[in-house]
């Protein structure tokens, strides 16, 4: 029988979805029966008391975890998140319910024998309850007591070759999509770029210094499979310079229902006789590409890499052999003033071992950043507020066309004195005689 009554909870088993609590009631029910053959070190009922706990706040309309507090391992700053729970004589299993985030490996590729370690793991010394993945990326480990802490970070980092990942004001663990591993769009090697600036900032990863969190994500092309763009104060997102290729054979083949369109992925909808006018190039959103009846034209020059086209007809259509990427800062979701997606920094930057020119732009944001960012701001916010233009003095990067946001509107780029030739004097004297006439 449940160790506490929690109607409310059970509601939320009824829907089609499947359900976290169905989920921890199967754990509490589990360690029961296992009390005997497990040597748990954490209580049994930690499971159970935390159904019991959010029945609770259910019932009161307000939490009862206490605000994190100061909780670690010897030597890291980050990694483990505390909690404590203000009612711990009605819930002792959940007294202490801490969250160890792990770094996930690259692409999360993992063999099922770590799996089963970290699970084990889990259940001796965890409340058994994991989430594969958080929204940074990392294993997390949900609810254990801090006598464990130490334990658990000794046999991630001895025994199963692993680490912390990050969590407070420093780097979060370094994310990126699968890459040239399996994806045949990968502009380059996300993973390797991740996992050598996972070793490179150790430092940053582990001792909180900064002003606030900060994500470094990696996708191999502009179809984002880890959302960069939208996710991290500093995205890396594959593209290529040079022209799209075009297979025209293959587009007759599309055309003509040879293949199906999408790579016959199922999203939900009948696609019909497949219409190449309507489904790729009136929605192209730089509208520049032409069908004239037999061959299908790009205008490179006003092509955005959006995917688009690619991807309604992978045969015919393949991205171009000059490869990069380009970097975009400042994203974030909406903790503090409002969701912001990435701006663009970097047009194109070529990644290469040991990413030198990567690192050179990381670098020089967070000496600005460290610097002129305050307590708990978001690179975007600091960006915002000191201006674009700061940040592209501050990173050396001269000003382009492409970094302009909304053309025509608000203009972001101001010159200084000593950049007119001639001064300011001259040119108010040049818009005044224009203006008489
Ligand atoms: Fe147009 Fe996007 Fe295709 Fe470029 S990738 S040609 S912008 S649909």
């Amino acid at each position: 029988m449940a160790k506490h009554a929690t109607p409310k909870l059970d509601q939320l088993e009824s829907g089609p979805w499947p359900s976290f609590v169905s989920d921890i009631k199967w754990e509490a029910e589990n360690r029961a029966k296992n009390a005997d053959k497990v040597n748990y070190q954490i209580p049994v009922d930690c499971p159970a008391d935390l159904l019991g706990v959010l029945e609770l706040s259910y019932n009161d309309g307000e939490t009862h975890w206490k605000h994190g507090g100061i909780v670690g391992v010897f030597g890291y700053g980050g990694g483990v998140i505390g909690r404590y729970c203000d009612q711990p004589q009605a819930f002792p299993g959940v007294a202490h319910f801490h969250t160890v985030r792990v770094n996930q490996p690259a692409a999360k590729y993992y063999s099922s024998e770590f799996l089963r370690q970290i699970c084990d793991l889990w259940d001796m010394r965890g409340s058994g309850l994991t989430n594969m993945h958080g929204s940074t990326g990392d294993i997390v480990l949900l609810g254990t007591q801090t006598a464990q802490l130490e334990e658990i970070f000794f046999e991630l980092t001895h025994k199963y070759n692993t680490d912390l990942g990050g969590s407070g004001s420093n780097l979060r663990t370094p994310e990126s999509c699968l890459g040239t591993s399996r994806c045949e769009y990968a502009c380059y090697d996300t993973q390797d770029v991740c996992y050598q600036l996972t070793l490179d900032y150790q430092d940053e990863l582990h001792r909180p210094a900064f002003p606030y969190k900060f994500k470094f994500k990696f996708d191999g092309c502009p179809n984002g499979c880890v959302a960069a763009i939208a996710r991290s104060d500093f995205s890396v997102i594959g593209t290529w310079k040079d022209d799209i290729k075009i297979d025209q054979a293959a587009v007759k083949g599309y055309v003509g229902g040879e293949f199906a369109p999408n790579a016959g992925a199922h999203s939900g909808r009948d696609w019909g006789k497949f219409d190449i006018q309507a489904e790729v190039v009136d929605l192209c959103p730089t509208k520049c590409m032409k069908w004239d009846g037999s061959k299908l034209s790009i205008n490179n020059r006003e092509c955005t890499r959006c995917m688009h086209c690619i991807n309604t007809m992978p045969r015919a259509l393949h991205i171009g052999d000059e490869r990069g990427a380009s970097i975009l800062v400042g994203a974030k979701a909406p903790v503090l003033d409002g969701a912001q997606m990435g701006s663009l920094l970097v047009p194109f930057i070529e990644v290469n071992q040991p990413y030198d020119e990567i690192k050179e732009v990381i670098e020089k944001i967070w000496d600005w950043w460290m610097e002129d960012g305050k307590n708990r701001e978001r690179l975007g916010e600091t960006i915002r507020r000191l201006s674009f233009q700061r940040l592209l003095e501050v990173t050396e990067i001269a000003p382009q066309a492409v970094h302009v946001k909304e053309p025509r509107h608000n203009p972001y780029i101001f010159w200084k004195e000593e950049e007119v030739p001639g001064g300011f004097d001259r040119d108010i004297e040049a818009y005044r005689t224009r203006h008489q006439r």
